[in-house]
């Protein structure tokens, strides 16, 4: 067992032991090619304290960091955020997206051995339940959304569904769509133009004309890398299997073209799937190297596996607190102080919450008053007011961003279609953060404002 971190936030570790008692593989227990001593640690340590650019090995050394050594870590991170949120102008400030979340279709191609999210047609046809949500329930939702004041629509779904069901296909085609990422569209615009509301796209794999065909009705787009271990992907039995669209390789060219493209892109790694802590810094070092190519990467999640009931990994350990703060710190070390770090603010006790502050992130991400968090069900996220008092806690403030982070807001440039940019300037203060408060109006020609 690694050593009792002295942090006072730490009482909900009894929960990890019970956790990590229950049948299955522990989430940590991904097979290390590498297990540094001491020495080891204390050096990469150095190197990070020093603000020197870490090596692959010297991060990989880093996820090992328990108790002490852990406690350094998150120093060292914690002191680079806070140095990044300064020069981007709102120190000690943390933010994060009032949203809806739009889940356009649960119906999806892939089998992720961790996903409650997805359905089958058989199971919606028995809930009474179409393929897609309607034009109609997509703008009850967002309304409902916007008088709440909230400012993100979040459209999540699954993979190309039409290419694995018979029903999506055939609904697509009642309705005069040639894909699901063609009414995707229709629906962005739709929500864009009789809400205000600013979507956010997060429909899978996107090729390049399909980010071009998304850019004007949508800020910002979003994709997961999750992870960049072919073995997960191509091995039985693994998180990945039977999943065509979590081929890393895709997963990449996706980032790729978005930042081609220009794209405000948010992106991020889920760990504790059966990844290895070398393919952990794979993933950071993939992100970064696409980021610095492309300034496109506007926030990286660092999210925590999850165990959830009647999935295939329900037998899954979660991933172990300090084994989860570890992999914040590193990330934020390994993607530097520009880098908007994100973790998911209902995946992890609110009781810990504070290590993951300490640990360096500067953004909650979406969280709504209105709707459910589609894709874990099983965790509320925190009311917003609770969030703020637990954020104030850390000695932190909580602030309202749009869907796009503030200097892609203040820059405009090429990173956004002019037809987004009436709605995002309604909704943005001079800092390109969000006026708190207010509430999106339609964009349709000729609507009251
Ligand atoms: S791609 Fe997304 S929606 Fe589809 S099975 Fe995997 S996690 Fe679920």
């Amino acid at each position: 067992m690694p050593e009792e971190l002295p942090f006072p936030t730490l009482a909900p570790r009894s929960t990890e032991v019970r956790r990590t008692g229950r049948r299955g593989r522990a989430s940590g227990a991904a097979a290390q090619a590498f297990v540094p001593d001491t020495e080891q640690l204390v050096a990469a340590l150095a190197v990070a304290e020093r603000g020197d650019t870490l090596s692959h090995r010297d991060a990989e050394t880093l996820l090992h960091a328990r108790g002490a050594e852990l406690d350094r870590l998150l120093a060292v991170a914690g002191r680079m955020r806070d140095a990044g949120l300064a020069a981007a102008g709102r120190p000690g400030v943390i933010t994060y997206s009032r949203k809806v979340f739009i889940p356009l279709t649960h119906l999806c191609r892939d089998r992720c051995h961790y996903c409650t999210f997805v359905q089958s047609p058989g199971k919606l046809a028995a809930a009474g339940k179409a393929p897609f949500l309607s034009p109609d329930d997509v703008l009850d939702v967002a309304r409902q959304g916007a008088a709440m004041g909230c400012k993100e629509a979040l459209f999540t779904l699954g993979d190309r569904p039409e290419d694995r069901w018979g029903a999506a296909r055939e609904w697509l085609d009642e309705h005069g769509y040639a894909s699901t990422i063609d009414y995707l569209r229709a629906m962005a615009e739709l929500v864009l133009a009789e809400t205000g509301l600013l979507p956010h796209l997060n429909p899978g794999i996107m090729y390049a004309e399909e980010i071009e065909l998304l850019k004007p009705v949508g800020p910002s787009m979003g994709m997961m890398l999750e992870t960049t271990s072919e073995r997960i992907w191509l091995e039985k039995g693994e998180a990945h299997f039977g999943s065509p669209d979590k081929d890393p390789a895709l997963r990449l060219s996706v980032l790729e073209n978005a930042g081609r493209l220009k794209v405000p892109f948010t992106t991020g790694l889920l760990f504790g799937i059966g990844e290895n802590y070398a393919e952990r810094i794979d993933g950071m070092f993939a992100i970064r190297d696409s980021a610095e190519r492309h300034g496109h990467v506007q926030e990286v999640i660092i999210q925590n596996f999850r165990a959830k009931p009647a999935t295939a990994m329900m037998g899954v350990a979660d991933l172990e607190t300090q084994e989860y703060v570890a992999a914040v710190a590193v990330a934020k070390l390994v993607l530097g102080p520009g880098a908007r770090i994100q973790a998911p603010p209902n995946l992890t006790d609110a009781l810990e919450l504070s290590l993951l502050v300490r640990a360096g992130i500067d953004d909650w991400g979406g969280v709504s008053p209105l709707t459910p968090d589609h894709v874990n069900p099983e965790r509320p996220w925190p009311q917003i007011d609770t969030l703020a008092a637990l954020t104030a806690a850390t000695g932190y403030t909580l602030r309202e961003r749009l869907t796009a982070h503030p200097h892609y807001v203040r820059d405009e440039g090429e990173w956004f279609d002019p037809r987004v940019l009436p709605a995002l300037r309604a909704l943005a203060d001079p800092t390109g953060l969000a006026v708190e408060g207010r509430v999106p109006a339609p964009q349709r020609a000729g609507a009251s404002r």
